[in-house]
This record gives C-alpha cells, structure tokens and sequence, in this order.
C-alpha cells in the first residue's frame, strides 16, 4: 500500500486516542472535524489554543497558529521535533501511524510505549543492536547519477565511492548505510516525488518487496567508514545533519573528515563511536540553519549539545550570524568557500 492509501484510510477514533496518548488532555468533536489543542508547536500542552484541526473528510490536520497543512506524517515529526525527542521514522511515525489507520496489524490501538509522555522522554535504546544486511540487496538498484544531486555538489565518482543507487519504480535516490566495518545495516531513499516530499518525508527508509532495510540511525554515523582515517589523521570530526553533507564534503579541496547523524540530535553513542575509533580532538556540530530572525532557540539547542559532552572532547558549532546560508541550508550546501568560513566562524564551547 502506498502512504497516500494508509492517510485516506486512517479511522478518526484511532486518531482522537493517538492524540490522547501523545498528551491532548481535551478535544472537540464537529460534524466535519476535531478540535485539539496546538500540541503540534507547543510542549506546554495545557496552555494550547485550541487551533489545531483534523478534517474528516480529508484526513488532514490544520494548524491555524503556526504550523499550516499537515499530513499525520508531518504532524508527529513535528511533534517529535518540538520536543527534542529522538524518534525513528519507522517505528515512531511510520508504525504509529499504520496502526491509526485500517490497516492496522494489531488488534486494538496499543502502541504501549504512547503510555505517557515520560515514558517517551526516558525510553532507553540500549537493547537494540544493528542488523546486518546482505550486502547484494544494493545490487536490486540502478546505477545512476541523480541531476538534483549533480546540481547540489556532489560528484559522479562520489556516488560512486559511497555506492549511491536509483529505485526507478519508488523515485528515489538509494543510499545504502554502512557500520564503521563496512557491514550494510540499512537502506534510506531521499524521495523526489514531490506528494510524497511534502506529505510524507524526504528521507526513510526504504521498503522493498514487502521487508524495510531500516536502522536506529542513532547507533550509527553515516560515512564513517569512509571518513575514519582522515578524522584520525587531522584529529576533527565535522557532524552534520543529511547523508548529502557528507557526500558534499568529500568533493571539497580538503580530505573528508565529516560524517551524519541522519536526523538533529547526537547523542553518546555516536561520541562513543568517534572517542573509539578515531579520538578526534575536535568535534564541530555543523547542523542546517533554524534559528528564526530575533530569536536564540536554535543557538541553545546546539550549545547544550556541545556543553553536555565537552568533558569528552572539545566541541564547537557553526552559527551562520552573516547570511552566509538560508534557512534550513546545511554549511555545505552553499560551496567550498562558504563553508570554510562558517568553519572559521565556528562558536567553540568551553
Ligand atoms: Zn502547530
């Protein structure tokens, strides 16, 4: 079934009960839609307008103070990302949103770990390991060198180097993950249809014949196995957001000491795995731009990112205060030059 099929036949009590366990303590039930409150941009539950709308008939929610059209799809990643939760496209959002909709697999609503919000915050991924793939599955893929990503920066030998693929029947640029030993644990795609872009995601992983080559992307650094020895050797580690970054920085003049986190979190394990293998002396946190006009947000996130491991390591983050990059660019999006001097700029945390 396709994610346009799982939205048109999502049943609204599964929806109201999702809400519920996601912390809407009250809702509005209309001929043609519900009221919730804006849980969507605000953690403070209680204080919510009650703005937030899901349309019936087009099984869509509306967020009439900041957030505009939602698919559910775009409503729990935005929930997830109001709160800093580190979330899993396939288990938090993908699986969640299956089991809202007639599809569901279980009998029943009860994804148990929507028990409390707390439960969320606390919940421990140390019992889940890394499942390797065999490695010929890459193989089901094209060869071919997506113009959307020739445009971006990144080069043909590039792709090839990091054994980049095309799924012609999905649309979808393939990018195969691999451990720091070169053992594949997943497949991500970078959709291009433009439905599915704006109403599903960018990037997840990919599904194919029916089996999902997903992975915890926090258990994992994307592009460290090609990148270890240089972090080793120049003894800096630039972490950034998208695989794209790390495909951009390896056409760039200097040798490629970054890898991604695949998301806008980086947590202890990916330093684990750095301190391990490559012990760098300088981890720079180089995430897209967020920070609204005025505002300092964003400027704190990254700064009690870098605060809460700089006893293991000295940390820095790149803060475009100059226009240097738009809003939600990576510092490697904008070329060579641009990105050195974000570098350069780089705030250090002591
Ligand atoms: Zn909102």
């Amino acid at each position: 079934m396709d994610y346009k099929e799982i939205i048109d036949n999502l049943r609204v009590e599964s929806v109201i009960e999702l809400m519920k366990r996601l912390g809407a303590d009250r809702y509005v039930e209309k001929d043609n839609c519900i009221i919730f409150p804006t849980i969507c941009h605000n953690i403070d539950i209680s204080s919510a307008s009650m703005k937030l709308y899901f349309y019936k008939d087009r099984k869509i929610f509306m967020c009439y103070t900041e957030c505009d059209t939602m698919s559910i799809f775009k409503f729990l990643k935005t929930y997830y990302e109001t709160r800093n939760i580190e979330y899993d496209w396939y288990e938090d959002i993908y699986k969640v949103i299956l089991d809202c909709s007639n599809f569901r697999q279980a009998d029943g609503f009860a994804p148990t770990k929507y028990e409390s919000l707390k439960d969320k915050y606390e919940k421990k991924r140390k019992d889940v390991k890394l499942e390797i793939y065999p490695e010929n599955i890459v193989d089901t893929f094209v060869k071919f060198y997506p113009v959307e990503w020739l445009r971006d920066g990144i080069e043909r030998k590039t792709m090839d180097k990091f054994n980049i693929r095309f799924s012609i029947s999905q649309n979808k640029i393939v990018i195969p993950h691999y451990d720091i030993n070169n053992n594949l644990v997943g497949i991500r795609g970078r959709a291009l249809n433009p439905w599915e872009v704006e109403n599903v995601g960018k990037y997840m992983p990919i599904q194919l014949e029916g089996k999902w080559y997903k992975h915890p992307l926090s258990l994992n650094l994307y592009g460290l196995n090609k990148t270890k020895e240089n972090i080793k050797k120049y003894g800096i580690c630039y972490v950034g957001e998208a695989e794209k970054f790390v495909l951009q920085c390896e056409s760039f003049s200097f040798l490629n000491c970054s890898v991604a986190v695949c998301g806008s979190q980086f947590n202890k394990y990916q330093l684990n795995l750095l301190m391990k293998y490559c012990q760098p002396r300088e981890i720079v946190i180089c995430f897209d731009k967020e920070e609204k006009e005025g505002e300092h947000k964003y400027f704190d996130k990254l700064m009690k990112i870098c605060e809460k491991y700089k006893n293991y390591c000295n940390f820095s983050f790149v803060y475009d205060r100059e226009n240097l990059i738009g809003m939600k660019d990576s510092p490697s999006d904008r070329g060579e030059e641009i990105f050195k001097k974000l570098i350069e700029r780089r705030v250090s945390v002591k």
